[in-house]
């Protein structure tokens, strides 16, 4: 099914130069510096500041005047609803749940999966995202979970295939007080496709847990993923689903831990955040689809006050746009919000903020880089962790330059993105993804679009609303 592999430079030249840009490190120590040089060996960061002599046979990327990034982190996006974009724009979160799970999940064949996969990674990766974290809960048939991992690879990018439950006529029986435990087809993929964790491809599992399940089949589920040596990622929190106090939940049965990524936790009381921070769990959040649907308020303010810095996710981009940069905005506006009316309300005002540009486009990097465990790796730029980094070239947007930070966050869009490489591969450049077709990318999303909503009895661009269970009303 996979077409011809994205013709990636497939053989990198051995050194690259990044020369002479705005480098924001994301790293405590190295800091903000201007007019630095990021040599990159063998994929890796050698060296972040002056390289007086480069090595000969070098690849130079010119960088002034452009800000210097480390490549951005996706930890929560359905990657699957590429294709029907746009859909619940003006949808709650209950419209989605029965729009979703009741319709358009069940028409998804392996085919449609492998196109809406590919256009998604790539809106991602052209959009400065280097680690795309793909909850992958149309997991239909064996066949539709090897369609998500081939779109995956074939793109380059760095990615946590969230390896998930079918999205299938028995929706229901998956997601309400589910006593089905999860697809044993994920020990294939462990053992068959991703048998270590060193691969720019790793796998997690896209977990239900006790806000859909029963205590028995998450125990069972928990299991399975520690048994295969991976994380797991599940909603927890979203709306009323977290009435059922998912954390607490987990706790009380002794299946907390560190390996633990929790998404949106926002209508989670403050108890339950701190037994996520106390097992060393990580979070994170949606923070554009929360405001919007009706997950709760987000929970930034509510995290770091438990201690956890959360990653970001754009989640579905049958809501919202699938960007980073608008997700980061959302982010730092709807906390300083909050925190400006309750003030307000208390008859006093804001005296300065405690949280900032550089907070949340951490969140977007190395706190995103944690929530999965690979900060080793990837999340800042630093001599010895692997070379995902972006250069964004300013335009009328950004200029002048004056503050590097604040441009990254409240004021770029994925057209400033220029350059993106993962690993030392250049993936992007001169603001183009290299060695796309895109004209066989646009066939592909416009045959599979044409025949989902051919199965579904609905026209694109045409309002509909789909009428809600009470299952999807908890
Ligand atoms: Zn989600």
């Amino acid at each position: 099914m996979p077409g011809q592999p994205a013709s990636v430079s497939a053989q990198a030249p051995p050194h690259t130069l990044v020369r002479g840009g705005i480098v924001v490190t994301g790293d405590p120590a190295l800091g903000v510096r201007h007019g630095a040089d990021v040599l990159i060996s063998g994929g890796q960061i050698a060296t972040v500041g002056q390289v007086d002599m480069p090595p000969g046979d070098c690849r130079v990327i010119e960088a002034a005047g452009a800000v210097v990034l480390p490549g951005l982190i996706d930890t929560h996006r359905h990657t699957w609803q590429s294709l029907i974009r746009g859909i619940a724009a003006d949808w709650t979160l209950a419209q989605y749940m029965q729009g979703m799970r009741e319709v358009f999940g069940p028409l998804y064949g392996p085919d449609d999966v492998y196109a809406a996969t590919l256009v998604g990674a790539y809106e991602a990766l052209d959009a400065g995202i280097t680690t795309l974290v793909d909850f992958a809960h149309i997991m239909n048939s064996p066949e539709h979970a090897d369609a998500a991992l081939d779109a995956l690879r074939e793109t380059g990018m760095r990615a946590v295939f969230g390896h998930g439950t079918p999205m299938d006529q028995r929706s229901k029986d998956w997601y309400v007080g589910s006593t089905l435990p999860h697809d044993e087809d994920i020990a294939r993929i462990r053992e068959q496709r991703i048998p270590g964790d060193g691969g720019l491809v790793t796998l997690a599992m896209a977990a239900r847990g006790p806000q859909h399940c029963g205590i028995a089949v998450t125990e069972h589920d928990w299991r399975l993923a520690r048994d295969l040596g991976i994380r797991l990622t599940l909603h927890a929190g979203s709306g009323r689903w977290g009435l059922t106090k998912p954390v607490r939940q987990l706790h009380a049965a002794g299946l907390l831990g560190p390996d633990i990524t929790f998404v949106h936790c926002t209508s989670l009381p403050d108890e339950e955040l701190v037994m996520i921070a106390d097992c060393g769990g990580a979070v994170s959040i949606a923070p554009e689809v929360e405001l919007h649907m009706g997950h709760g308020y987000p929970a930034t303010g509510r995290l770091l006050q438990a201690g956890i810095r959360p990653g970001l996710g754009v989640d579905v981009v049958t809501g919202v746009g699938g960007d980073l940069f608008g997700c980061m905005r959302v982010c730092l506006a709807a906390e300083r919000g909050r925190l400006h009316a309750a003030a307000l309300d208390a008859g006093s005002q804001l005296e300065r903020f405690e949280l900032t540009t550089a907070d949340v486009l951490g969140f977007a990097t190395l706190d995103g880089a944690r929530a999965f465990g690979i900060e080793g790796v990837t999340g800042s730029l630093a001599p010895g962790k692997d070379a995902d980094l972006i250069l964004l070239r300013p335009g009328s947007n950004l200029l002048p330059l004056n503050n590097p930070v604040a441009a990254a966050v409240l004021a770029a869009t994925p057209a400033n993105v220029d350059t993106v490489l993962v690993r030392g591969r250049v993936l992007k450049a001169g603001g183009e993804l290299v060695g796309v077709d895109l004209a066989r990318l646009r066939r592909l999303a416009v045959q599979a679009r044409d025949r989902l909503f051919g199965r579904a009895g609905v026209r694109p661009g045409e309002s509909w609303y789909p009428e809600v269970a009470a299952a999807w009303r908890p």
